[in-house]
């Protein structure tokens, strides 16, 4: 059984689809917003730029989380040309678009 966690199916190894899949659920995680607190009412707008839907605060933040982990997305970056990313990025972008 192929568990399809990531959108990149079966491409680009296990250690980086895991590693991925980790962002992934990272980002699909409810964030709490820092400045009134709620939990799950922070969205992403645009890679690194997070808003909350409670009481509208925007903020920088990492890309796939609302604090950086550097290190992570770095190593992310380093094994994904950039065009992939910018292709993941889009589907990322579509499905939450979807889930909302
Ligand atoms: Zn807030």
């Amino acid at each position: 059984m192929v568990k399809s966690s990531t959108p990149f199916g079966t491409r680009y190894g296990s250690t980086l689809r895991k590693r991925y899949a980790k962002i992934w659920s990272t980002y699909k995680s409810p964030k709490i917003c820092p400045r009134c607190e709620k939990e799950g009412s922070v969205y992403r707008i645009k890679i690194g730029i997070w808003a909350c839907r409670k009481c509208g605060a925007k903020f920088a933040g990492a890309a796939y989380n609302t604090f950086s982990e550097m290190g992570r997305v770095v190593r992310l970056r380093a094994v994904i040309p950039v065009e992939e990313l910018k292709k993941v990025n889009e589907t990322v972008n579509n499905d939450v678009e979807e889930a909302v």
